[in-house]
């Protein structure tokens, strides 16, 4: 195994997961196939190896050891870009069900790909923004969370993802250091569209060069019928 892969394999292990070989396959695999797309497609900034398997795979994971996450059954993840954070966690989560959305279809036809060569029977990957998936009732207040990672400010992030997340299910937030700014100024949409701050967590495995936070909140009411509104107005007027 390289180096990285022995670091992402004592991450896991720190995290009460036991690697298989299945699994690290699998991580080896996306890494190629996303590398190799990245030539022809903006995928990732991040080429060096070792920073893809710290800042895409060890960071995608981090949440994996909390309670909160390991009741969920159906997770969705919002703006997956190349599949992260959703797609590490399903390979370590082979017990959940996982469904990838991104708005740009270019991205879910290479994820399709590359989730069909890895093999992988928990996760679906789907073309649609955010505000238009929410409104079909196929989507709406089904899942017990929602991850999302670089995607937007929490107070624009709450109207994507909230409307997914069934009653007493959580959005799993990656934010950067403005974690505390960014519920802050989400105080107002979150309380509009049933959402409640649990807890902001401290950088998370600093010590694999990885320094998200999570901001994990709790869906304590449903979310009014009028939200999301049309594509495109969470961004340009947020709650
Ligand atoms: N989450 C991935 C990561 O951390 O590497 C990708 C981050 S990328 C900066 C943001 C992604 O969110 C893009 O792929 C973009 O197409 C998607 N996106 C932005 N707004 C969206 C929306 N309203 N609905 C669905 N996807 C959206």
């Amino acid at each position: 195994m390289e180096d990285g892969m022995e670091k992402m394999s004592e991450a896991l292990k720190s995290l009460g997961v036991e690697p298989s070989r299945e699994m690290m396959e699998r991580f080896e695999l996306y890494m190629e196939r996303v590398l190799e797309w990245n030539e022809q497609v903006n995928l990732t900034a991040i080429r060096d190896r070792d920073a893809f398997i710290e800042k895409h795979f060890i960071d995608s994971v981090c949440c994996i050891s909390d309670s909160r996450w390991k009741e969920a059954v159906n997770v969705i993840d919002v703006g997956t870009g190349a599949g992260f954070p959703g797609l590490p966690l399903a390979i370590v989560s082979p017990e959940k069900k996982f469904l990838l959305v991104d708005s740009l279809n270019k991205r879910i036809r290479i994820l399709n790909g590359i989730l069909e060569e890895l093999g992988m029977k928990n996760v679906s990957a789907l073309h649609g923004r955010a505000e238009e998936l929410a409104r079909q009732k196929k989507y709406r207040e089904k899942f017990d969370i929602c991850v999302s990672r670089a995607v937007s400010r929490l107070s624009v992030l709450a109207e994507y993802c909230l409307p997914f997340i069934r009653e007493g299910g959580r959005l799993i937030a990656y934010k950067g250091p403005d974690a505390d700014g960014e519920v802050s100024e989400a105080a107002s949409a979150l309380s509009v569209l049933g959402g409640s701050v649990e807890e902001v967590s401290a950088t998370c495995m600093e010590k694999y060069g990885v320094n998200h936070r999570i901001v994990y909140v709790k869906k304590v009411k449903k979310t009014p019928a009028s939200y999301p509104r049309k594509a495109g107005t969470p961004e340009r007027n947020p709650l």
